[in-house]
């Protein structure tokens, strides 16, 4: 079975579908969303529209929460707030809807599906060993997916010891039963790792594997868009930018 996971597509279009086709083009046979559907970008509903009848399972991230006003916009720096009204602004009923149901955390397939860690499943950015250790103790899952940080990474632990490995795209990382693994498989519509491409993973459950994938998208429509809607600068720089 081949599961293709996104994350943090944050209301960007041209990324989604751009991973949309490519995924596609694979074929697959499920499909899965960890959090921030929307905020930073210019097209929240139409991104809902499109992923919401494929997707299997879908979690919630803390800027979805943000938009539906469940969360408090106090601690996203001035940007990311001025998007979130904005957002909050254009959501349709039934977009609002969507996010207002997705829970903390799912599974497919055995795996752990969160936003941010699985010791904290919305707020946790998990950027170090140290960090994941925190989840591996805490929760009992051997496979979880994250997204949250937009940066790819794999955090494996083999005998209470945790390491960090780089994901690097088109190269599968198998998935070995004698370790525990917490996956960030990137950013869809906004990746922080200077790499602007979309990033998504796909778990291929024969191997199993999990690979990534960057994919370029046109950058500029989307930046169009994003003026077009008043967004702020600093959000339509560094998409390009992939910071
Ligand atoms: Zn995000």
């Amino acid at each position: 079975m081949r599961i293709g996971l996104l994350s943090d597509i944050h209301a960007n279009l041209e990324a989604l579908k751009a991973v949309l086709e490519h995924l596609d083009a694979q074929g697959s046979d499920a499909l899965v969303c960890l959090g921030d559907f929307v905020g930073y970008g210019p097209d929240p509903n139409e991104c809902i529209d499109l992923l919401q009848s494929r997707l299997q399972a879908a979690v919630v991230g803390n800027h979805d929460q943000a938009a539906i006003g469940t969360r408090s916009i106090d601690h996203f720096n001035l940007y990311a707030q001025a998007a979130i009204v904005w957002t909050e602004q254009v959501l349709t009923p039934g977009a609002r809807a969507y996010l207002v149901a997705l829970p903390l955390r799912a599974d497919i397939e055995g795996t752990l599906l969160v936003h941010g860690s699985p010791r904290q499943p919305v707020d946790e950015y998990i950027l170090d060993p140290r960090t994941a250790r925190a989840s591996f103790l805490a929760d009992a899952f051997r496979i979880a997916f994250v997204g949250h940080t937009h940066q790819p990474a794999a955090f494996v632990e083999r005998n209470h010891r945790v390491s960090a490995r780089g994901l690097l795209p088109e190269v599968p990382l198998p998935l070995l039963p004698t370790h525990r693994y917490i996956i960030n498989i990137g950013s869809v519509g906004q990746p922080r790792d200077t790499d602007p491409r979309a990033a998504y993973a796909v778990l291929d459950t024969t191997g199993p594997t999990v690979t990534l994938h960057r994919v370029p998208y046109p950058v500029d429509e989307t930046q169009r868009k994003m003026e077009a809607a008043g967004l702020p600068v600093p959000l339509i720089e560094r998409i390009a930018l992939g910071r």
